[in-house]
């Protein structure tokens, strides 16, 4: 039995320069992948309106090749399949949606997104939110809800029929979980109209495709994690699943996350004003448990390091004391 090559996966969404929260993010996805001898992936994930603007992806890319955290294959690298930018991707989630779509596992639904968001009894979470599921089963094909729709000027969307019953995965650092879709977030929107994919399909159409092993990424999307479980068994049963690992959020002072909108200090500006790679390295590492605060760190000693369950619980905050090592 050939043991399975370790890939894990970089997948920015291009939506404005780096800050310190994303780079803990690639960081120890970086290290993760090392540790076990594995292959990165460079994914741009540029759909939903995460903005194109090639400046802003470059800029991303050089930050992390800043850090020194390269990766194999994908964008500008190769490989493959590459370039690896979700924009040039649709017609491979098109195949996926159509997949769905001969199981049944999808319908058509007229619901606005503010409709949905009324029609359920949780509150919006991030991208996740409760849908009471009023138009399963409602329309008799995608045409007919189009055309219920006609005098509004908006499309139909496609959302996820999901089961009555639990999933349940480990992550690596949160542990067991154990959630039951139907009672918590409901149907889920899988695309927008027929041409616009949604987050949830892209990426594990994407993780399916690139053959990845390890998904590391923010907690804010740990929630989402139970869906695309229900999306991999769909669309590819016999493919093991990714391991998952979900990071304590960075928050600022404020304890609020740390946030591209927000114009959190990017690393851009950091460099700019001539701090060193290793002083950012040396906070990140700090904020994982691995050093001591105030060190400076090279990569391949961070490297050295390395323990993914020293990170179990800690939250990392950029306080006053964090930036004034900047
Ligand atoms: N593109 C997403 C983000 O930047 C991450 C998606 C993922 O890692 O699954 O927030």
């Amino acid at each position: 039995n050939k043991e399975r090559e370790i890939r894990g996966r970089f997948a920015p969404s291009p939506t404005g320069p780096l800050h310190l929260g994303n780079a803990m993010t690639f960081l120890v996805a970086w290290l993760s992948v090392r540790s076990r001898g594995g292959r990165i992936v460079m994914r741009i994930e540029d759909i939903e309106g995460h903005g194109r603007d090639p400046a802003v992806i470059e800029g991303n890319c050089r930050d992390l090749l800043r850090l020194g955290l390269e990766w194999d294959e994908g964008y500008r690298a190769g490989g493959p399949h590459g370039p690896y930018r979700q924009s040039e991707r649709a017609e491979l989630y098109r195949r996926a949606l159509d997949r769905l779509l001969e199981q049944e596992l999808v319908y058509p639904c007229v619901c606005s997104r503010r409709d949905a968001r009324q029609a359920g009894a949780a509150p919006h979470a991030g991208d996740c939110r409760m849908y009471d599921g009023r138009c399963r089963g409602r329309f008799a094909d995608y045409a007919e809800a189009a055309r219920a729709l006609a005098s509004s000027g908006r499309l139909p969307a496609w959302r996820f029929r999901v089961p009555d019953r639990e999933v349940v995965f480990r992550d690596r650092l949160c542990g067991g979980q154990r959630v039951n879709p139907a009672l918590t977030y409901g149907d889920f929107p899988i695309a927008r109209h027929p041409d616009g994919i949604g987050y949830q399909l892209a990426v594990v159409t994407d993780d399916i495709d690139m053959r990845i092993t390890e998904v590391v990424r923010g907690g804010d999307l740990l929630e989402c994690t139970p869906w695309q479980i229900l999306l991999y068994r769909a669309l590819a049963p016999e493919f093991p699943l990714p391991e998952f690992c979900h990071l304590p959020v960075v928050t600022g002072a404020d304890g609020k996350r740390l946030a591209k909108r927000t114009g959190s200090l990017t690393l851009e500006s950091l460099f700019e004003r001539g701090v060193r790679p290793g002083t950012v390295l040396g906070l990140l590492a700090f904020w994982g448990g691995w050093a001591e605060f105030g060190e400076e760190l090279t990569l391949p000693e961070l490297l050295e390091r390395f323990d993914l369950s020293a990170l179990r619980g800690r939250k990392p905050c950029l306080d006053g004391a964090a930036l004034r090592l900047l």
